[in-house]
């Protein structure tokens, strides 16, 4: 029996507890689609069957047994910057190359306590540096959607963990978000991606790039989907000091609330200069439909230091970049020039070599930043510009419950069109890095197209509130069908 590969992992979960097929029969199948899809997307590192094969067998027994959850059987592909025991972990890099964990991350971990079956590790810019994933060491990942073959990138840095499930490949798929890894891809590839609050998920074994930025998060293309993911990976892990010890809901129980009384916050500076009147048009039309349904907009809330986001986030990512990058020597783990005439020498060959350009590029803006007698005038100046952008989103939703604009200032653009302009390819998270500069959660759902590419709306809320965005984003897919939307078959 042809199992229907389109479903969300709620629907598989249905099926799979009336009998209709075993989890092992549904990773069999994902892993051959997976497989005819690899020539034309590349979205995966590594195709993990053997695990897929044994988590699957597992599954079925817990559901034969009548045990388990939503997740159990379900097949989710890992962005490769978490750390999978025995399997190998690059974070898209040569330099970790060989590099094979000895234990799994935490939001792992809980993945496989959920009965989650990995297929494999999705490809991604190297160290999460991008939002192409044209920086990944083993290729490009193509978007499903183009207008001429595959010729779109599908955003990045989590591109791999975006495209398969937009191609149907998985229905779910973890990726990590530091300026927008997570919502500016699902934006790119008509699909959801959450952000959760700085603090609300693990970050233990997550390979760090910028650690007071980033968090774990899902894709899925449904909001039932993503909260189920969310569920199963949030909350507080002695591992890691930065989670917070707040209580995490049921996101279910939150999916009731529909649009009456939800008061929507438009910022105008979301909206200006270098938005595409193609991608903005969708997104007008989005919070017209809300408002429609009963939703009080609120246009007079602002965000006046937001467009200073940008600058900021690029003093404190590379800042952080260059320190938790310092690791790569060539001594503790990882590639190895082992044949110099010193040892300097051979951890700057290690180095030059194992990483490529846009690393480099952001550890040097970083150990420049961080140096004697600029740091004052750099970090710790950003650090400053960071408090006033928190404190200004935390006084925009006390003026309502959720701030929505567009995820990304255009839809998906081509392959190497932005790969030689750092800056362009920097402004495609315009939208996206103030929330991580303030810390909130920030969810992308799709809202439409632009010229046949898919667009979407960034829906931002108070801190540890990922509960009202998934509650909006399910009101809004009960009025509109844009969630439905597939791209053309891939193979
Ligand atoms: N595109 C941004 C960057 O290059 C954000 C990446 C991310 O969220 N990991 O840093």
């Amino acid at each position: 029996m042809a199992i229907d590969l389109n479903r969300t992992a709620h629907e598989h979960a249905a099926a799979l507890r009336a009998g209709e097929y075993t989890a092992r029969d549904l990773a069999e199948a994902t892993l051959a689609l997976l497989r005819r899809q690899e020539d034309a997307l590349n979205a995966y590192i590594t195709l993990t069957d053997d695990l897929a094969m044994a988590q699957a067998e597992a599954a079925d027994a817990r559901l034969r047994a009548g045990e388990g959850g939503p997740l159990t059987g379900i097949p989710v592909g890992v962005k490769d910057l978490l750390s999978t025991r025995g399997i190998p972990t690059t974070a898209g890099s040569r330099m970790l190359e060989s590099f094979v964990p000895v234990l799994d991350c935490t939001v792992v971990e809980r993945l496989n306590q959920a009965g989650a079956v990995t297929v494999g590790k999705t490809n991604m810019d190297e160290f999460a540096m991008g939002s192409s994933t044209e920086h990944s060491a083993f290729g490009p990942t193509h978007n499903p959607w183009g207008k001429d073959g595959l010729d779109r990138v599908p955003g990045g840095s989590s591109g791999g963990s975006a495209a398969t499930v937009a191609a149907r490949g998985v229905p779910l798929s973890l990726g990590t978000d530091t300026g927008g890894s997570i919502r500016q891809p699902a934006a790119l590839c008509g699909i959801l991606g959450l952000k959760p609050t700085y603090g609300r998920v693990s970050r233990f074994g997550v390979v760090a790039f910028a650690s007071s930025l980033e968090q774990v998060g899902p894709f899925g293309r449904d909001a039932q989907d993503v909260a189920d993911l969310l569920q199963a990976i949030a909350g507080v892990d002695p591992m890691d000091a930065t989670t917070a010890d707040v209580p995490v809901p049921d996101y279910q129980e939150h999916f009731q609330r529909g649009f009456q009384g939800l008061r929507v916050g438009v910022p105008a500076e979301f909206f200006g200069e270098g938005l595409d009147p193609a991608v903005r048009q969708p997104v007008e039309a989005a919070i017209d439909a809300m408002a429609a349904q009963g939703a009080t907009i609120v246009r007079d809330i602002s965000l006046p230091t937001a467009p200073k986001a940008l600058p900021v986030y690029y003093i404190i990512a590379p800042s952080e970049a260059s320190a938790n990058l310092a690791r790569y020597d060539g001594v503790k783990y990882g590639f190895s020039v082992t044949n110099g005439r010193s040892a300097e020498d051979e951890m700057s060959q290690t180095r030059g070599q194992g990483f490529g350009a846009e690393v480099k590029r952001r550890v040097m803006l970083g150990t420049y930043a961080l140096s004697a007698g600029y740091y004052d005038a750099y970090y710790l100046k950003a650090q400053k510009v960071r408090t006033l952008i928190r404190r200004e989103f935390d006084a925009a939703l006390e003026q309502c419950d959720v701030i929505v604009s567009p995820t990304s200032p255009n839809a998906a653009f081509r392959l190497n069109e932005k790969l030689d302009d750092p800056y362009a390819m920097y402004l495609n998270d315009l939208y996206t890095i103030p929330v991580n500069i303030a810390g909130n959660p920030g969810l992308s759902i799709p809202c439409g197209f632009a010229d046949g590419l898919p667009v979407g709306l960034q829906l931002v809320g108070r801190p540890f509130e990922e509960s009202t965005l998934l509650g909006v984003a399910h009101a809004y897919e009960g009025i509109s069908d844009w969630h439905r939307q597939a791209p053309p078959p891939v193979a």
